[in-house]
């Protein structure tokens, strides 16, 4: 990583990078041999969306990072429909309680994929489970599924 760009500042190391947004997804410090193409990034669970790319190193808490995402989702959702305007604020509580969100996490996203009205809450469960998933056993597992 030091090779691209210098590295991170301070000779940080990277625990994650964030592709396409906040909703796009995240990779593992040792998963980024990936071209930036919809194709690609999907089948590691990740979206383009806008192209951007950030760093997270590892100084950062992975439930840190996942409560953040979820604080982004409660404050940008609408509000026009219940399942993204409920779902992101029960989510955020899930997050910040810290443990496995269990079987409630499993009905949730599910309500949130099917029932959201646009590609915003649509699109939350699978940016939360490529955040886990990036993390590996650093998160409850839960969160993957
Ligand atoms: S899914 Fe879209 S329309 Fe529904 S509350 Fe979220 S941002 Fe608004």
């Amino acid at each position: 990583m030091t090779g691209l760009g210098g590295g991170l500042k301070g000779g940080a190391r990277l625990a994650v990078l964030q592709v396409g947004g906040p909703l796009g997804g995240f990779l593992p410090a040792d998963g980024l041999d990936v071209a930036l193409a919809d194709a690609d990034l999907a089948a590691r669970g990740a979206a383009l969306g806008h192209g951007g790319l950030v760093a997270f190193d590892d100084s950062l808490e992975p439930a840190d990072v996942l409560r953040h995402l979820w604080q982004f989702a409660a404050a940008e959702s609408c509000g026009a429909c219940s399942p993204c305007r409920v779902g992101s604020r029960r989510g955020l509580e899930l997050a910040a309680a810290g443990d496995d969100p269990g079987p409630e996490w499993a009905r949730l996203s599910r309500v949130l994929e099917e029932a959201s009205l646009c590609a915003f809450g649509r699109r939350l469960p699978a940016a939360v489970r490529s955040l886990v998933r990036a993390y590996g056993q650093r998160l409850p597992t839960g969160w993957a599924t």
